[in-house]
Formats: structure tokens, sequence, C-alpha cells
């Protein structure tokens, strides 16, 4: 099945009708917490455009995706004194795909630290409330 449904997590997460972490919010993209991050600080950037991933997304959607990345990108680099960002995105189970409406991960890296694996540990809700207070802190400085 590769039609976009309505009732995946992140459109629930987008429609308000399941919490999250938000660490931003405009008219076009939302990022939040990764719930089972593989890294600390690891972020998600969601467009409130539905689509399955980036095979059928509208073109119209990347440029405030990656306008939005890059900002989170940034944020997550000075709110963990980070060494690098890794930016992953997957399209269809295949690739890693798991949850079904166009995202992309933003990983803060660290000289020497492995990444944990793909929807490992589920993180503590107050660790991910304390990591999106200093991503949010950061966005704002
Ligand atoms: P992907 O495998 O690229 O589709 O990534 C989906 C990501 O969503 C994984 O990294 C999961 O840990 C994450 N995830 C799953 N459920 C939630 C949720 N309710 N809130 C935040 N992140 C989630």
């Amino acid at each position: 099945m590769t039609v976009y449904d309505p009732d995946n997590i992140f459109a629930k997460i987008l429609r308000g009708d399941l919490p999250s972490h938000k660490v931003y919010e405009d008219d076009h993209v939302v990022a939040f917490m990764d719930v089972m991050p593989q890294g600390t600080g690891h972020t998600l950037v969601v467009p409130k455009a539905p689509s399955r991933n980036l095979l059928d997304a509208d073109p119209a959607t990347f440029g405030p995706l990656f306008a939005v990345t890059q900002k989170i990108a940034s944020a997550v680099k000075k709110a963990f004194a980070a060494d690098g960002v890794a930016i992953m995105q997957f399209n269809e189970p295949a690739s890693g795909q798991t949850v079904y409406h166009l995202h992309v991960h933003v990983i803060p890296r660290f000289d020497g630290v492995p990444l944990r694996p793909h929807t490992g540990d589920m993180e503590k809700p107050e660790v991910l409330a304390a990591n999106a207070a200093r991503i949010k802190a950061a966005l704002e400085g």
C-alpha cells in the first residue's frame, strides 16, 4: 500500500490528537522530539502538507521543510554543543521508514559517540521535555 494514511501517528500529532514535545511550529512545518531518539536531541521536522514520504510529496513542500530543517540543525548543534548534525530521511520500509508521513530526522552527533538503533528504546518524557526546552531556548537565542 503506498497511499497516504490520514491516521498515521504524525497526522494524529499534527491534528493534536496525540501529544508531542514540540519545539517549533509555523504555517507549513512542525518540529518535535523523536520519542525513541538515536542520540540526545533527536528531532523530527514534519511538513503539515500530507504526503507518505519524499516520493509523493509536492515539491513545494521542500522549501519550507528544509528551511526549518536548517533552523533546527543549527539550534540542536548550539543547544547540545554537538560536533556535527546528521540529517536523515527514509522512504518506504526497505529504507527504514516506519511512519508514513514525510519527515526529516535531525540528530546531533558527537565525536566518538555512535548512533543508537533506529526506533530503539523510548526516552523518558521528562528527558524529552528538558531537551525540547533547550532547543526552544537555542531557537530563541
Ligand atoms: P522513520 O522510521 O524514518 O519513519 O522514523 C519515524 C520516527 O518516528 C522514529 O525515529 C520513531 O522513533 C519516531 N516516532 C514514532 N512514534 C513517535 C511519536 N509518537 N512521537 C515522536 N516520534 C515518534
